[in-house]
């Protein structure tokens, strides 16, 4: 089994790093800096055997010269390898390769930036999802170079794993995102017990990730845009009647959000 530790970073990231009990090797997921990394790997005696990268935003890839020795394997999406340091592997949708044993499955996630990736761990009980700036517990990202056409997408393809995939997203946005979702959906009941979990974690300290698919299904906003409570507010805030198309639901979300 995969232990995935959170180390945080700057104000509010996550690098992800992956090992296995007993084993010196670990890879991280998206390190925008070397130092939290570094500390780690030296308190646990630790070998950086690997780097994923999901996309090209400096607070996920500012640490990986610092870390990267001659011998580590660093892998990110072909489409980015312009603007991604030192990649050893690009991989495109349906990819695969190893970590640690375990196969890693390559998704194209485009909206954020358009070569976003998520990289999808099916063989372990729960299967693990690292989505960067994709999904976040109850939000997502905003769209920099794609469309919502292509979040909208993405988003979905994401909903489609099992739903007790954990997801380690990259930021801890979640209470800042959860008081969107409420104004959305200030009837769902389930998110008002998400938001008074997550407050008590982040009152003792603790990440509010990883989350799971079916907790995002149950509350983020973004994924509910057939949802009539969610079609109703957005349909308001566009002083629209009716929105018809989920995606168009979707972007009047991401427009609210931004200037929330
Ligand atoms: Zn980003």
């Amino acid at each position: 089994m995969l232990d995935v530790i959170a180390l945080p970073a700057f104000s509010d990231n996550y690098i992800w790093l992956l090992r296995l009990r007993g084993d010196k090797r670990c890879w991280v997921v998206d390190p925008g800096e070397a130092a939290p990394v570094q500390r780690y790997i030296q308190s646990q005696d630790l070998q950086l055997e690997g780097i994923l990268l999901t996309h090209h935003h400096p607070d996920h890839i500012g640490g990986v010269e610092e870390l990267a020795q001659p011998s580590t394997t660093i892998i990110g999406s072909f489409q980015d390898v312009y603007r991604l340091p030192k990649l050893s592997l690009q991989v495109a949708a349906g990819d695969r390769f190893q970590v640690l044993g375990e196969t890693v499955q390559v998704m194209e996630v485009p909206g954020h930036t358009l070569g976003h990736l998520a990289f999808y761990i099916a063989d372990q009980s729960p299967p693990l999802l690292f989505c960067g700036d994709t999904l976040f517990a109850g939000g997502c990202g905003r769209l920099f170079e794609g469309t919502p056409e292509q979040m909208h997408a993405s988003l979905q393809s994401l909903a489609q794993l099992p739903e007790k995939t954990l997801v380690f997203a990259a930021h801890e946005y979640t209470l800042k995102n959860l008081q969107f979702a409420l104004e959305v959906e200030p009837g769902n009941q389930a998110l008002q017990e998400r938001y008074q979990a997550c407050e008590k974690l982040r009152a003792e300290h603790k990440p509010t990730l990883p989350s799971t698919i079916v907790d995002e299904k149950a509350t983020n906003p973004f994924l509910r845009v057939e949802v009539p409570e969610v079609i109703q507010s957005a349909s308001n805030k566009a002083q629209q009647t009716s929105l018809k198309e989920p995606v168009d639901v979707f972007a009047t979300l991401r427009k609210w959000k931004d200037s929330a």
